[in-house]
């Protein structure tokens, strides 16, 4: 079996944005707007090895065979609701992606992720899902979403995070070693509420101002 593989971006445009994230008392549109900026930064790594095809193409001066994505054969899986803030920016990198839901909470005294909503595209094995959830935390939810996913079949999966606790990182590829995890930062740690240390709070409540 191969080890389990963490992508650490460290593209400083990247590391800039979340820098300007992580700071106590930036505003909610401006959270939002770093969030998707860094998303769309993040497209670019996870997309990386993304199949192509080669087409035949006029250009002005001749024909080409050039390579194209077949977009559709993605699908975004948002784990809800924080997972919202990375769909945008993916979609402006691949348009034709689908979209998939995955609805869990975290049962406040017991950390557990428990699921509400879950709503996948047809023919999952066809595709490759790469799952958005900013905050890999106790990896309790990422873990159970992953779970259910798998049991779509799809042809690959990929789970895309902004911040991960050590101990996040560790229970999921316990639970998935075969399911990479792209991160903008590992974290010192989790404290005693399950929140990532330095981390940047509640990503949900920071985008969509709840709090
Ligand atoms: N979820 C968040 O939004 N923030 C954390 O630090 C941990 C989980």
């Amino acid at each position: 079996m191969t080890d389990p593989v963490v992508h650490h971006v460290t593209h400083p445009l990247v590391q800039h944005k979340l820098t300007l994230a992580r700071q106590v008392g930036r505003s909610t549109s401006n959270f939002r707007r770093l969030l998707h900026e860094i998303s769309v930064l993040m497209a670019y790594e996870v997309t990386r090895d993304m199949p192509t095809q080669l087409i035949e193409i006029q250009t002005p001066l001749a024909t080409m065979h050039s390579p194209v994505i077949d977009g559709k054969k993605t699908v975004f899986v948002v784990v809800m609701r924080a997972g919202h803030g990375f769909l945008d920016g993916m979609l402006d990198v691949v348009p034709g992606a689908r979209v998939g839901h995955i609805g869990l909470y975290r049962d406040p005294r017991t950390l557990v992720a428990v699921e509400y909503y879950f709503k996948m595209p047809h023919a999952m094995h066809e595709r490759d899902a790469i799952v958005l959830d900013p905050m890999l935390a106790t990896g309790n939810s990422a873990v159970a979403a992953v779970e259910r996913l798998k049991e779509t079949r799809p042809r690959s999966i990929r789970f895309v995070c902004l911040l991960a606790a050590p101990e996040g990182l560790r229970h999921f590829h316990d639970h998935h070693p075969d399911v990479p995890v792209y991160t903008a930062s590992i974290d010192r740690e989790l404290n005693e509420h399950g929140y990532i240390v330095p981390g940047l709070g509640d990503a949900g409540d920071r985008i969509f101002g709840t709090k």
